[in-house]
């Protein structure tokens, strides 16, 4: 028998109030039991994404939204800055080419974020770029990119956009839609929000409705304007929403009022920093240069096999951490503490860690690392 810990940075575990609430009977969607059910979620949606906007709902996975911001906003031939330190910041940069967008790359080394000044001066050199695509937490090295300061660039350019992928940071790293200027910003359930893959969320701004009046993408299940309308009118989505899925993101909304969003990001803070101080003084390093509180990204230390490690974690410990992506495989490893997390969550993965490592050769005197994590969780 072996007790299983996911600590992936998505999908993340359950609680388990969130998962009876998903396995109630099914109600019909075109009733005013699940309007006002379906209602109170996408306000309560909109207190976590810190925005008057609306917010929509789709039955798909986070990356539908994406694709979503990208058809509903712009038209083939438009051009659009995409932000690439990571295997998420490139994802909007094949979606836009699947749709005959022209792709302006800004590429940073994986591990950092695009300097403010120089999402400046790619605008300034091509001023008809019509949209910014970038990612809050880059999950795939653990980075966080600084939205505020990109918004502030953005705000006074009537024929610019700020589209945010806030998939894996919402719930866990700061952000501030209205204040920040981001005018579409996407989500998806199974990171912070605690639920089962299969919603995908997007706040859109009173800018990017004017851009979707224009666009010439090709769309039919992401049309956002027949999505609006139906919330509009009550209906409440277009097309058949994922009822269970819908009441019990009701029931996670309801644990993180509860919480209130404020603390919900402070304890991701502690930690995320218990995490990353106990790691250093494993003698281990941090693989990004701005680490998010979603998810921390490690770099394997010479000598010790980053596949093996995940495997020894996983396999011996019950610990399920992601590896690295793409170029970063067997390099790093990523352990999330996003969404159901608490203190145990970390002292159990810094424990299993080091573990671990021993089991692979690497000098460590167990317990230093929990020790360094208990102080600063206490
Ligand atoms: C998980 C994740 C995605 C992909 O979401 P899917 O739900 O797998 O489509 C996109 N961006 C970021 C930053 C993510 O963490």
């Amino acid at each position: 028998m072996q007790k299983v810990y996911l600590m992936t940075p998505g999908p993340t575990p359950v609680p388990d109030d969130i998962r009876l609430a998903e396995a109630k009977p099914i109600i019909h969607h075109r009733t005013k039991e699940f309007v006002e059910i379906f209602e109170r979620a996408t306000e309560d949606l909109k207190s976590i994404f810190k925005t008057q906007n609306i917010v929509l709902t789709f039955l798909s996975s986070g990356t539908g939204a994406m694709e979503g911001a990208v058809v509903n906003m712009l038209s083939p031939g438009d051009k659009a800055l995409c932000i690439m330190g990571g295997k998420f910041g490139e994802r909007w940069g094949e979606i836009c080419q699947a749709y005959g967008i022209e792709v302006i790359p800004l590429n940073v080394e994986w591990g950092d974020y695009a300097r403010p000044e120089d999402v400046e001066k790619i605008l300034d050199q091509h001023r008809d770029i019509k949209a910014v695509f970038t990612t809050l937490c880059e999950t795939s090295t653990g980075t966080l990119f600084p939205i505020k300061e990109y918004g502030e660039i953005i705000r006074g350019r009537e024929n610019t956009l700020l589209i945010v992928d806030a998939i894996s940071g919402l719930g866990a790293c700061d952000i501030r839609t209205d204040e920040w200027s981001v005018d579409i910003c996407v989500s998806g359930s199974q990171k912070g929000l605690m639920l089962p893959p299969g919603l995908a969320f997007a706040s859109v701004s009173g800018k990017a409705w004017k851009f979707a009046e224009t666009s010439k993408c090709p769309k039919y299940y992401f049309d956002f304007k027949k999505q609006g309308k139906a919330l509009e009118k009550k209906s409440p989505t277009a097309y058949t929403p994922g009822v269970s899925l819908v009441v019990a993101l009701n029931k996670a909304l309801s644990i993180l009022k509860e919480e209130g969003i404020d603390n919900t990001l402070e304890r991701h803070a502690k930690l995320a920093r218990a995490t990353r101080e106990a790691v250093r003084l494993l003698g281990l390093t941090l693989f990004s240069k701005n680490p998010a509180n979603a998810v921390t990204a490690i770099n394997v230390p010479p000598g010790i096999d980053g596949g093996a490690l995940k495997n020894t974690l996983d396999k011996k410990y019950g610990i399920k951490v992601a590896g690295g992506q793409a170029q970063l495989k067997g390099k790093i490893i990523r352990i999330a503490h996003l969404g159901y997390m608490g203190e145990f969550d970390v002292i159990t993965a810094i424990s299993a860690l080091e573990l671990s490592l021993k089991d692979l050769g690497y000098e460590v005197s167990l317990g230093k690392g929990v020790a360094k994590a208990m102080e600063i969780l206490k």
